[in-house]
């Protein structure tokens, strides 16, 4: 037995941040999330797949194939598959447009989750969903480590798991509640974490 992932994992390792930063969409936040933070242990890694895993079977789709998009979901959907003991196929961003890796085909009518480390808007998860439609393959659910859409589901009519439901706000510069206290800003990433 494998106690759920919280918050609290994810801030321990770094991953999770408070202050005030500038997210790259431009928007405020009091929060940051840097997913690769907690998989750069490969035992935390490992352990979030095995979670994940167990989400997926609790769906109870039955996939054939577990599929993530380059760079973000390649280690957790790696760690995922390994314990569903599926094959691990991954798309990148070639020239801006979502494309399966060289090298990679599916079956018609495969049976693929799509797997994720944080689903946001939910956008690249669709990118993804649409190249393996294209190719031929069926989605039949997605996960992620972390849903921060601001919903239960984005995805309409497909099953979705997440490890851990967050919802921090975002604010335009000119309504930021940290701005007007006057708390420093800082660009995420400008200080590196080594491990
Ligand atoms: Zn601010």
């Amino acid at each position: 037995m494998t106690t759920p992932l919280t918050l609290d994992d994810l801030t321990a390792a770094g991953a999770h941040r408070r202050g005030h930063f500038r997210l790259s969409s431009g928007l405020h936040s009091g929060d940051y999330l840097q997913c690769a933070l907690f998989l750069a242990d490969p035992r935390r890694a490992e352990r979030a797949g095995r979670l994940l895993a167990a989400a997926v079977s609790r769906l109870e789709v039955e996939p054939e194939l577990i599929v993530s998009p380059a760079l973000g979901g390649l280690i957790i959907g790696h760690e995922t598959a390994r314990t569903l003991e599926l094959p691990f196929i991954f798309t990148e961003r070639q020239e801006g447009n979502m494309t399966l890796r060289r090298g990679f085909a599916v079956r018609s009518g495969q049976r693929a989750v799509v797997v994720e480390d944080v689903v946001t808007t939910g956008k690249s998860t669709r990118e993804v969903i649409e190249v393996l439609e294209k190719a031929g393959a069926r989605v039949i659910a997605l996960a992620s480590i972390v849903n921060r859409s601001g919903s239960e589901n984005p995805f309409d009519n497909l099953p979705y798991a997440a490890l851990l439901t967050v919802s921090f706000p975002t604010w335009d510069p000119a309504q930021c509640p940290l701005c007007a206290e006057g708390r420093p800003i800082e660009k995420p990433g400008s200080r590196p974490v080594s491990l």
